[in-house]
């Protein structure tokens, strides 16, 4: 690959950077409290996907890896389960405080490992550090049940930890995604093995650094977290079947859910899946259509359109089609493509020569099927292309159906309301939806028949985190947010309580003998 065409940069950002990639030691699983080698001693580079060089190397976990890793959590779960909710709940500030206090790292080598751009990736500490404070609060109450009394009982819940959980995370925002998955997992009191993405492992390797460096801090034993890194087939694989991990959290593709699930059919794995999407944002001609425009563009070419709830299918009311079409293809072709340490850039390269000629071989689909490309539809170079519009197309399209997970957005025109749902529920999918109009009660109607675990109503996606987060149909299986994380990390027990008044039947008395029955009847006379 030539490096002479792709886009540079002489912002401090990339002497920033440079000085941390010269310093990355090559990447070890954290196994048991221990940084170790692979036990097979393989290991596979770590590339950054604006010029291919390489990064690190990360070595390649093996099913003798996740062993000993999940024989770690195994062992630290039965104290971390019984460290008390407001321990949980200072070590996991504590961690906070120590994604806080790396946060220029932490986002310029996310930066560097995925080719997301620095704009986004500055958030990526915050975030990461917000989601382990959001459940380090909420751990001293994670374990409250209900109180259910019954005739002659009481019955109360509560909610213990299931166990030590896998992790599996995907690479396009790896850092903030992990935070979300391991964050309530130890708030719960699990104990975890993480799986980062092979395409992007480096910020796992921090935060595995900081969450251990609390733990040890506080005089705990190793294993409460676990790092494993490795391919999919392999290390993913063997964690998912281990016999010792009760649950695995999967973050990625719906085909690999689908592998996820019979992997962990033998053990029963519980599972909860986040996955792909192909979300519509359905614009109305009444909705206010300057608000609408800049978040139309912002969801689908913020983060390289290498988001789960990106909206990658822009349906329009047929009379402001032509227009509304010709203004994102104006903002398309005005996106900033450029070097991801640039903090001007707005779109970065791809994650990897794979996922790129995946993007790319949907501007030719859109041609063979007939759509036009409107603004985009080349690559660039390396692993760049250009944020990419296409209209004129059908709702049975290719490029309308499938998840291109890219800066490419699939533009259909609608007439009415019914015609626009039919288009929307239209796709195997069903993560995130956004809906722009004024009109109220349509708003409403429209909201509540969407097939969508989120929707968005004259908005793009805004985070809050107690709300649900998941999809539904092809999208995922369970929720993420508050106390829903706690339902997938905690199982609920019913004990129940006599007060001493209720009868319980005589067996085994022989025929003919008392029973509690006639005896009562007896008295009764
Ligand atoms: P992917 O499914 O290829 O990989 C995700 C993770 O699964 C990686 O760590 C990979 O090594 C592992 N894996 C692969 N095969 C496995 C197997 N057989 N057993 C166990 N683990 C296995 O996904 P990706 O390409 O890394 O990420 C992109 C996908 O993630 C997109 O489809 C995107 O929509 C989805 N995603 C969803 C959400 C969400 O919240 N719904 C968020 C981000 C990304």
């Amino acid at each position: 690959m030539t490096t002479t065409m792709l886009p540079q940069t002489t912002h401090p950002n990339l002497e920033k950077a440079a000085q941390l990639a010269a310093k990355l030691q090559p990447l070890r699983h954290l196994l048991g409290g221990h940084w170790a080698e692979s036990e097979g001693g393989e290991r596979f580079d770590s590339v950054n996907p604006h010029d291919a060089s390489v990064l690190t190397s990360a070595p390649s976990g093996t099913a003798g890896d996740i062993d000993r890793a999940a024989r770690a959590a195994h062992d630290a779960f039965q104290i971390w389960r019984n460290v008390s909710g407001a321990e949980r709940r200072r070590l996991l500030h504590r961690i906070a405080d120590g994604i806080e206090a790396r946060a220029d790292e932490i986002a310029l080598l996310e930066s560097l490992d995925t080719g997301q751009a620095i704009r986004f990736m500055k958030s990526a500490a915050t975030r990461g550090a917000e989601n382990f404070r959001f459940f380090a609060d909420r751990a001293p109450s994670a374990g409250d049940g209900q109180s259910l009394p019954a005739p002659g009982f009481i019955n109360y819940t509560l909610r213990q930890p299931i166990g030590p959980v896998g992790v599996i995370t995907p690479w396009n925002t790896p850092f903030m995604l992990s935070t979300w998955k391991i964050a309530p997992a130890l708030a719960a009191g699990c104990t975890v093995v993480h799986k980062p993405a092979e395409w992007s492992p480096v910020t796992a390797t921090l935060l595995a650094e900081i969450m251990q460096s609390v733990f040890e801090e506080a005089g705990l034993p190793g294993g409460i977290v676990n790092l494993v890194h490795g391919y999919g087939e392999s290390a993913g694989k063997a964690l998912t079947e281990h016999p010792l991990i009760q649950a695995v959290a999967f973050v990625g593709e719906t085909t690999t859910g689908s592998h996820i699930m019979r992997q962990g059919a033998d053990t029963l794995k519980r599972v909860h899946f986040e996955l792909g999407g192909k979300n519509p944002v359905v614009v109305f001609d009444d909705a206010d259509l300057d608000k609408a425009l800049d978040a139309v563009v912002f969801m689908i070419y913020s983060l390289n359109g290498e988001r789960c709830t990106s909206s990658s299918r822009v349906l329009i009311q047929s009379g402001i089609y032509d227009e509304f079409t010709a203004r994102i293809a104006e903002r398309a072709r005005n996106m900033r493509v450029g070097h991801p340490l640039d903090p001007a850039t707005e779109v970065g390269p791809l994650i990897h020569p794979r996922h790129t000629g995946k993007v790319t071989s949907y501007f030719d689909s859109a041609r063979d099927e007939g759509a036009t490309i409107a603004a985009g539809g080349e690559a660039r170079g390396g692993n760049y292309v250009s944020p990419t519009l296409f209209t004129g197309a059908r709702a049975d399209m290719r490029i309308a159906q499938e998840e291109i997970f890219g800066p490419v957005l699939t533009a259909i025109s609608f007439t009415d309301e019914a015609e626009a749902l039919a288009i929307a529920n239209g796709v195997r999918y069903g993560l995130a939806a956004y809906l722009w109009t004024n009109d109220l009660t349509r708003a409403h109607r429209f909201a509540q028949q969407v097939e969508a675990g989120m929707v968005w109503v004259n908005s793009e996606n805004v985070r809050h985190l107690p709300t649900p987060f998941g999809g539904v149909k092809n999208s995922g299986i369970g929720r993420d947010g508050g106390d829903h994380s706690f339902e997938f990390y905690m199982e609920t027990k019913n004990i129940a309580i006599s007060l001493g008044t209720h009868k319980t039947a005589r067996l085994g008395v022989g025929e003919g003998q008392p029973t509690r029955d006639s005896v009562d009847k007896k008295l009764a006379e």
